[in-house]
């Protein structure tokens, strides 16, 4: 193990704070129960950090002991089904690796610095294609982990109810080292883009969601217009592909902003701000465009530093039946809330739809279908406050938060989203852990 960091204190520019006393990079597997063990040397509570791009507090330092995982970066098995690979490997370099094979994982996400640890033990809902599939998580089959008492463990599907909980705990349960994919066949992906009202999407909504593949919108309340992005899996459309390259090319700088680095670096220049906000409904003021892509090519990394971004959002789900009719009071909200404090988002929000999943505890889509709404920033002034009545708004709207991707989360929230999947959880969390040597004060703040 390296020591890195000798004085890590304050916040960085994310306004996210840390404040552990030790940051070791991690190099091998082997020094984890004694890293464990020694209260002393490492002191509690010992987190895991990825790619560090969460944003939330969920990794967390608390005068402790944060372990970066980024050099366990080996891929050790590519197999017909499955890849297993160990915790700090990113997505984008497996993604990348697969498809060099003719492969890919059920999901891709959009941003590639991801690391392979924090997928298994996240909430990262995707745009869904199908039921059971809907979060990252649920592409993980089998994990190797050490417990807070520093013991071995191996994890498989086999053990549906532990691998649950697993895939939603957050390095409370233990730490992962390594963990099994699912991958299939690499498949062109279909993508059409509407512009529409809110008024055209309520009335055209039932036949969208009953059609097959995964919808992604781009929503401005202001211009009360929905950007519809529809995703199908399509074998036959990789041999159109070359004709419609460059518009791919068109569509990547301008349409998909939710989360590009293009998005980020020209929100730098404050100027460009309304440009990248109707930007994408000029591009596409055309009506209907198709292009074909494979996932992979739609994933992009981010700046190396998470907060140079400049990108910030924070995300709920919400049920799928009601949809339309929470986009309509979140537009009223936006509205409302411009009048009262002369705050408005300067980024169009994302949404996607996500099938049901009862592949993680605190899966977004556990009890139903749902849709997210992620209201987006650059991060200027008005945001945080923004962000704490949007809260208030989802919560009494139904909303499902996540810990890692909803920002200003309180304890009310999580108890009136999980119920009792939260004390269910905690007690377990408790039994496995009782010295709290993985707990933060993030967790102990929400879950107890
Ligand atoms: C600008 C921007 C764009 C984004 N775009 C997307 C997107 O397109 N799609 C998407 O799904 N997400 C996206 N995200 C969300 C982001 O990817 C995730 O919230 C998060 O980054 C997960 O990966 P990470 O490696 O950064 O996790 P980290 O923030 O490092 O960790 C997340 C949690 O997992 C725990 N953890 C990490 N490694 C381990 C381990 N080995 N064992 C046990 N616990 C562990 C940590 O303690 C923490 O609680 C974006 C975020 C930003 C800032």
């Amino acid at each position: 193990m390296v020591n890195k960091v000798t004085d890590p204190r304050g916040a960085d520019s994310s306004g996210i704070y840390r404040r552990p006393r030790l940051v070791l990079r991690l190099k091998r597997v082997e020094d984890l129960p004694s890293l464990l063990e020694k209260s002393k040397s490492y002191p509690t509570p010992i987190r895991m950090v990825g790619a560090d791009y969460s944003q939330t507090r969920c990794v967390g330092g608390d005068g402790g002991t944060t372990v970066e995982t980024g050099g366990l970066d080996r891929i050790l098995e590519f197999g017909e089904d499955t890849v297993r690979a160990q915790a700090g490997v990113r997505v984008s370099a497996l993604v990348k690796a697969l498809a060099e094979r003719g492969q890919e994982l059920p999901l891709t996400p959009e941003m590639g610095q991801i690391s392979l640890g924090a997928m298994a033990v996240s909430t990262l809902p995707q745009a869904s294609y199908e039921a059971g599939m809907a979060q990252m998580s649920s592409c993980i089959s089998e994990v190797k982990l050490i417990t807070p008492q520093g013991k071995q463990m191996n994890v498989s599907e086999r053990e549906r109810d532990l691998m649950r909980v697993l895939r939603s705990s957050f390095g409370l349960l233990g730490i992962v080292h390594e963990v099994v994919l699912r991958v299939r066949p690499l498949t062109p992906v279909k993508i059409d883009y509407e512009v529409m009202t809110l008024r055209e999407f309520t009335s055209r909504y039932p036949g969208l969601i009953e059609a097959p593949g995964a919808l992604r919108l781009h929503v401005s309340p202001f211009h009360d217009r929905i950007t519809l992005e529809h995703r199908t899996l399509d074998d036959s459309a990789a041999i159109t592909r070359s004709g419609i390259w460059q518009i791919k090319q068109s569509v990547m700088r301008n349409v998909l902003p939710a989360f590009g680095s293009t998005v980020g670096s020209v929100l730098a220049a404050p100027g460009l701000r309304n440009a990248v906000l109707s930007g994408m409904h000029r591009a596409l003021s055309g009506g209907h465009r198709g292009v074909a892509m494979y996932s992979y090519e739609w994933m992009r990394d981010m700046p190396k530093e998470a907060w140079k971004a400049r990108h910030t959002y924070s995300m709920w789900a919400f049920p799928q039946a009601d949809y339309p009719k929470l986009l309509g009071a979140y537009f009223a909200f936006c509205k409302s809330y411009y009048k009262q404090h002369r705050y408005r988002g300067n980024v169009v929000s994302g949404a996607s739809r996500l099938h049901q999943d009862r592949g993680s505890l605190f899966s977004a889509s556990y009890s139903g279908p749902m849709f997210t709404l992620e209201p987006s920033s650059s991060g200027e002034q008005g945001w945080d406050d923004f962000l704490i009545d949007f809260n208030d708004f989802a919560s009494s709207h139904g909303g499902v938060p996540t810990f890692n991707q909803t920002r200003a989360l309180q304890p009310e929230h999580v108890a009136k989203a999980f119920g009792e999947r939260v004390k269910l959880f905690s007690a377990l969390r408790q039994r496995t852990d009782p010295l709290n040597r993985l707990r933060n004060s993030y967790f102990a703040y929400l879950l107890g």
